[in-house]
């Protein structure tokens, strides 16, 4: 399997037309962060977690590239230097020949800390591509927690995950799992990956280390993982078995990796839906609904496009197997064996519940990125997929807030890269030609499941359901 390195390599080559050689010595860069005051240091010491996943951090006195100073001037004389400021009403950032503000002094909640941990790394890392990309970039760039939806009373609400079941456990789940460690969360949370972790998780999974390899990701989530009074419950095996298991689940909170497996979990007919994903290092998408909704379902937002057979053909040839294998997604006992005929010299023991786009990625190389296979499959940067997790914590704490407003289905997609946008979360419509709820067949079944939301009868819905 690709180690860290690799797959940040392999993206860095994609996303700036590099060589390997080049990619490789461009992952050498270094960056220090600086800090003062309590909320500057911990700004820091949560940015230092994040970029410190793509390139290296170092210390201050240890010549980096580049210092990013928090709440104070620079510390050193890095060539490259960023201002920036943390308070309650966000963090800004700039570049010396521009103009930033003063902090105000006071604490953001913590989850606002985060997303904007992530904002800062991304503003780093464009510092380190340079050229048009980082030219283009707003400055100062500023991230307005009020854009972003974010005060104090929503970050402290009280929330019972007893109906709630985290379907994936990889990138997205750890950035979600890391912001939830922010918030008020009780009960029981049902974590659901059949799959295990791989070294090239690493590259941006704040919640695994080199000691979980090979363990499956629920149980190491579970294990390392603390929230407050929030049981986390690992559950080895697809959502499906968790519906089969439970007849029904209320809240659905999706962070899988592929538009197919949306729309299976769109199928096992959950009441609520929040969902967050990403496409490569280019975007981040955050959807939520309530049933019963006029809008989108999760099978409106993934609807089957043409790419992804392409994708799939792709992946089968390259690997020598069916379509169909290639769609089950990952590598159970049967086809680690068949694998292994036709590519020796694999470790058949290791490939079993492993990711097959992973495998396809370690045996077709460099190669692969001149497909459309190969571009789904590469690795989003650290913050990008700890962007969108922490999003996803965000949307549960709006969508507790305000279930009602849940109904209307909502609908946010930004570049990681950029300041957030006020304008970016809207109502998105239902698909009309949608797999799951353009069947009135299929909305009749929903309903089945949930009469006590969903039936003809007038009583409303009861809050005691779940
Ligand atoms: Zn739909």
């Amino acid at each position: 399997m690709l180690t860290p390195e690799q797959e940040n390599a392999r993206t860095l080559m994609k996303l700036m037309g590099l060589s390997e050689d080049e990619a490789v010595q461009k992952l050498k860069w270094r960056v220090a962060i600086s800090a003062t005051g309590s909320a500057g240091e911990r700004l820091a010491l949560l940015i230092k977690q994040v970029v410190g996943l793509t390139v290296e951090v170092v210390a201050i006195e240890d010549q980096p590239d580049l210092e990013f100073a928090i709440n104070r001037p620079p510390a050193g004389q890095a060539p490259l230097q960023i201002l920036a400021t943390i308070d309650a009403q966000g963090m800004v950032a700039w570049s010396p020949s521009n103009s930033g503000r003063a902090p105000a002094g006071d604490m953001p909640p913590d989850v606002a800390m985060k997303i904007a941990a992530c904002y800062a790394a991304g503003y780093i890392l464009s510092e380190w591509r340079g050229g048009e990309h980082c030219a283009a970039l707003p400055r100062p760039f500023t991230v307005d927690f009020a854009k972003l939806g974010i005060t104090p009373a929503l970050a402290n609400q009280a929330i019972d995950m007893s109906a709630s079941v985290l379907v994936g456990g990889g990138g997205v789940a750890n950035g979600f799992l890391w912001a939830a460690e922010e918030l008020l969360l009780t009960g029981r949370l049902l974590i659901v990956d059949p799959k295990t972790v791989s070294k090239g998780n690493l590259n941006r999974c704040l919640l695994f280390t080199e000691a979980d390899l090979g363990e499956n990701k629920a149980e190491v989530l579970a294990r390392n993982v603390r929230i407050g009074n929030l049981e986390l419950v690992p559950f080895v095996g697809s959502f499906d078995a968790v519906v089969r298991a439970r007849q029904r689940v209320k809240q659905a909170i999706v962070t899988v990796d592929s538009r197919a497996a949306r729309r299976v979990i769109q199928n096992g007919l959950p009441l609520e839906v929040l969902d967050a994903s990403t496409t490569d290092v280019t975007s981040v998408v955050v959807h939520s609904h309530a049933q019963p909704t006029d809008g989108a379902c999760l099978a409106c937002i993934y609807k089957h496009n043409p790419a992804e057979d392409e994708r799939e053909l792709s992946i089968a040839e390259g690997l020598g197997i069916s379509v169909a294998e290639v769609k089950q997604d990952f590598i159970d006992a049967t086809l680690a064996r068949k694998l292994c005929g036709i590519h020796p010299g694999l470790d058949e023991a290791a490939l079993i519940n492993t990711q097959l786009t992973s495998l396809y990625k370690q045996l077709c190389g460099a190669q692969s990125l001149l497909t459309n296979a190969g571009e789904q499959a590469l690795a989003p940067f650290a913050f990008v997929s700890n962007l969108a997790g922490a999003l996803l914590a965000l949307e549960l704490l709006k969508f507790s807030a305000d279930r009602e407003a849940a109904t209307q289905s909502h609908y946010l997609t930004l570049d990681p890269w950029r300041p957030p946008h006020k304008l970016a979360r809207r109502v998105y419509g239902r698909a009309a030609d949608c797999g799951f709820c353009a069947d009135p067949a299929n909305l009749s079944v929903l309903a089945s499941v949930w009469p006590e939301w969903l039936g003809s009868g007038d009583d409303g819905p009861s809050e005691a359901a779940a």
